[in-house]
């Protein structure tokens, strides 16, 4: 069986993207609208060393106030428990965000390997982008651009020591 490794974080933040472009597919859906990916889609990244099973999450918006994003997170737990790792993005262009933390803190409960990916960094100071999630004291933090393939080899490598 191949490991799997979750994408988790606030809608928009670009999962989808990373997905995408981490399995070579366009079939997860990749939107404007926040929250278009409500359920688990999977693929197989093989662009690493050896290939993985990659999970596209939707849906996790730390703030569940109706039934669907409910079922949602509820898929994102399922997906977190069947992982061995787990890459939490955020956008570098929003900053930080309160959902992020309550993201971060019930993941953190999981007790997975977790890679702190600070997505849309492109045409932003790196430096600047990064240090405000510096506050969320992650051991693991990757600046990357889902949409421009960066920082993926740098990715692929520290969850290639994890899986
Ligand atoms: P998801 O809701 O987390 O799955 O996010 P999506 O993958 O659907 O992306 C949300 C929006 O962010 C889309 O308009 C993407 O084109 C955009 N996006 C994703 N990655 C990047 C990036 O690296 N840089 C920029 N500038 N935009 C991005
Ligand atoms: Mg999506």
């Amino acid at each position: 069986m191949l490991p799997v490794v979750a994408l988790v974080g606030r809608p928009n933040v670009g999962k989808s993207t990373l997905f995408n472009v981490m399995t070579g597919s366009r079939d997860a859906l990749v939107a404007d609208l926040p929250g278009v990916t409500r359920d688990r889609h999977y693929g197989v990244c093989r662009r690493g060393e050896r290939p993985f099973v990659v999970i596209d999450t939707g849906g996790l918006s730390g703030v569940e106030i109706d039934d669907l994003s409910i079922a949602a997170a509820r898929q994102v737990r399922l997906a977190i428990a069947e992982s061995a790792a787990v890459v939490f993005m955020v956008d570098a262009r929003d900053g930080l965000m309160p959902q992020d933390r309550s993201i971060l803190d019930e993941l953190r409960r999981c007790g997975k390997p977790l890679l702190l990916a600070v997505n849309k960094t492109d045409g932003l100071d790196v430096a600047t982008a990064l240090a405000e999630f510096a506050a969320l004291g992650a051991s693991h933090v990757l600046p990357i651009a889902a949409s421009h393939s960066r920082g993926l080899d740098d990715l692929l490598q520290v969850l290639a020591e994890w899986l």
